[in-house]
């Protein structure tokens, strides 16, 4: 049964009643509503707890998709006491953890304006994040975090537009980052915007972010590697240059 993503219109969620619809053999526990992000699109999943109308906590790893995308996996850690079908209780998500993803998922976009080279690869992480850029260029590190705490600190809003695949192919302009293509056939597409109108950014993607550039807070590149001829991998953390060796 596919499970209602109730983060995909509300990035701050952070709590949820449910119901539990399917146990695994695994201990996997389906629900009909949550506000978990399930591991997908470089972003890890959410990790917290269900909470019991005994109070008593199940604690949860990172959420998984299911056999479908529209199914979203809680996984409890080894030895935790497992729900019953038709049980009502409240998800938790740790969100701490999750509100430096949606920092950090949103500084890999700023990255992607900074350096518009096509994407070959990311990885959203709580403390450090790294994408991949198809580029042959050597670029300067100071010089990438100084756009990009420009970005930050000009504050433009972001937001999603939910788009149909018709309107895209007939308004191919709508997706201003060229290195990511649209994932099509699904009816619909989540554009991620940035700046009033999208005048700084749109790009399609399917993860959680920051309503506000400044939320983004402290970041710089901590490092470029050469991947090969034509690959660069940048290194974000948070903090200032020079906050780590
Ligand atoms: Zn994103």
């Amino acid at each position: 049964m596919a499970t209602t993503a109730l983060f995909r219109d509300d990035f701050y969620l952070s709590t949820n009643e449910a119901v539990v619809t399917a146990v695994h053999a695994d201990g996997g526990i389906e629900l009909d509503q949550t506000c978990f992000y399930a591991t997908s699109g470089g972003q890890p999943g959410d990790t917290g707890f269900l909470e019991r109308s005994d109070g008593s906590r199940i604690a949860l790893g990172p959420a998984v998709t299911g056999a479908t995308k529209d199914i979203i996996i809680h996984r409890p850690l080894s030895d935790e006491t497992l729900p019953i079908v038709g049980e009502t209780l409240v998800a938790h998500i740790d969100w701490a953890r999750r509100y430096k993803l949606m920092r950090m998922h949103t500084a890999c976009h700023l990255l992607s304006v900074v350096c518009p080279y096509p994407i070959t690869g990311a990885a959203v992480g709580e403390d450090e994040s790294r994408v991949d850029f198809d580029m042959a260029q050597t670029i300067d590190k100071d010089e990438v975090t100084e756009k990009l705490m420009r970005l930050v600190g000009e504050n433009h809003p972001i937001f999603v537009q939910w788009i149909t695949d018709a309107e895209l192919a007939a308004n191919p302009g709508i997706v201003k980052s060229k290195n990511v293509r649209p994932p099509s056939g699904l009816g619909r597409v989540s554009l991620v915007c940035i700046g009033e109108n999208s005048s700084v950014d749109s790009q399609p993607c399917g993860g959680t972010h920051v309503s506000e550039t400044q939320e983004v807070g402290a970041i710089y590149i901590a490092k470029i590697d050469k991947k090969g001829k034509e690959n660069r991998r940048f290194r974000i953390r948070f903090g200032a240059p020079g906050s780590d060796a």
